[in-house]
């Protein structure tokens, strides 16, 4: 079928809740994509920060085939191998010590505000908490993500959205402590600010936001769903920092592909937080998804893929930088490890746009972000293809 039969059947039968290019993809290999009509495309977008091993990699795909053939879903009614295995891995790598489950990173969110939540009123002994969330975030799009994400586009249809929820400015610790008050129960951020146009959090801040919180017995969510998993060149980005959260959220490319996100605490919180009829999911942690990310961690792991991402991320920046030293209507970089923004003085939709053409998929983020997640695994041949794509689009811009 041609491509423009599969997308016109597409738009009959599918939600319009997004404005898609005009791409129908086929199969993936590598760092490659190829689309139905058999063109090759580098990706530097990973299925946005998902794909942290690429395409078509046999011993993931054939973890999940061995476990396909035994059970998919059984349910949390009962215990499961995979899924025990996966959170020893992903506690082990965090240094958290409780794991819950969930299908998304949206609803892994979801499920740290109500771990807050709960802990402060089994500490209090009463309910009415507040919370405080940044500016510029993203947290997910069901209702109580929304709530704590700082994009009044994104909000202002769906209000209104959970009480309690204050704002600061990422970045300005000032701003947050003017929020806290004796009902603040937790404050939430990105430890790399993703769609809102990668902010990586100064140490300053964090360190900051870090002892507020002890101060004033505040647990602090970390949403590592974008920049973790690896990506940053430390398993989780705020092991970068020298602070750890007392809640942290994971998805993205905890499951390269399979769904499933997940939301940690360390023993002290937990100790006052859900428990049993607190909180549930049908699919989380099923076997399936254990299976995906028990392989995930353990080849991060045996694969040194932090040791890969600290190599290759400065021959990216330095590529990035020359194209900012050699466009006018480019004007900063910004970024941590493998998850890179480019601010541009043109439409980034459009730069997107033309790079396909050239067989380069490269998102955006925020409204003047060109934003790069590429797969971990990328070599400095695919950061010299890309720029040599991209210079092509940005020549003609
Ligand atoms: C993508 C993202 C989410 C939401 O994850 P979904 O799986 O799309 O629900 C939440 N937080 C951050 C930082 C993200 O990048």
């Amino acid at each position: 079928m041609s491509k423009e039969t599969y997308i016109a059947e597409a738009e009959e039968n599918i939600l319009h809740t997004y404005n898609r290019f005009s791409l129908v993809i086929d199969h993936g290999e590598g760092v490659y994509l190829y689309d139905t009509d058999g063109k090759e495309y580098l990706d530097f977008a990973a299925g946005i920060a998902v794909q942290a091993f690429g395409y078509h990699n046999k011993e993931y795909g054939d973890a999940l085939k061995a476990q396909i053939d035994k059970v998919m879903h059984t349910s949390n009614l009962y215990y499961n191998v995979p899924i025990i295995r996966a959170a020893e891995r992903l506690a082990a790598a965090s240094g958290m010590d409780r794991v819950f489950f969930t299908n998304s990173g949206t609803e892994a969110i979801e499920g740290a505000v109500k771990a807050a939540k709960k802990y402060a009123y089994t500490r209090d002994g009463h309910a009415g908490h507040e919370i405080i969330a940044m500016n510029h975030s993203f947290h997910g799009r069901t209702i109580g993500a929304l709530s704590v994400t700082g994009n009044s586009h994104y909000r202002e249809p769906f209000e209104p959205l959970m009480p309690g929820v204050k704002f600061a400015d990422f970045n300005d610790l000032e701003s947050v402590k003017a929020l806290i008050n004796g009902k603040t129960c937790a404050v939430i951020l990105e430890t790399v600010q993703g769609e809102g146009g990668i902010y990586p959090a100064t140490e300053e801040f964090l360190k900051g936001v870090r002892a507020l919180c002890d101060e004033h017995d505040i647990l602090l969510i970390l949403d590592e769903i974008q920049c973790g998993m690896g990506r940053t060149g430390e398993m989780f980005a705020w092991q970068h920092y020298g602070v750890k959260p007392d809640i942290m959220t994971s998805a993205k490319a905890l499951g390269c592909g399979v769904p499933v996100g997940a939301f940690l605490m360390t023993e002290s919180v937990a100790e006052k937080s859900l428990k049993p009829g607190d909180h549930g999911t049908t699919y989380g942690g099923n076997p399936f998804v254990g299976a995906a990310v028990d392989k995930v961690l353990e080849m991060m792991e045996r694969e040194h893929i932090t040791e890969h991402v600290k190599e290759i991320a400065p021959y990216l920046e330095k590529r990035l930088d020359e194209l900012v030293d050699s466009y006018d209507f480019l004007t900063e970089r910004r970024g941590l490890g493998l998850i890179q923004g480019v601010v541009s003085k043109k439409p980034v939709g459009q730069i997107a746009a033309e790079a396909l053409k050239e067989g380069l998929i490269v998102i955006t983020a925020g409204a003047d972000v060109l934003r790069f997640v590429p797969p971990l695994i990328i070599e400095k041949k695919h950061v010299d293809e890309m720029t040599e794509k991209l210079k092509k689009v940005l020549e003609r811009m």
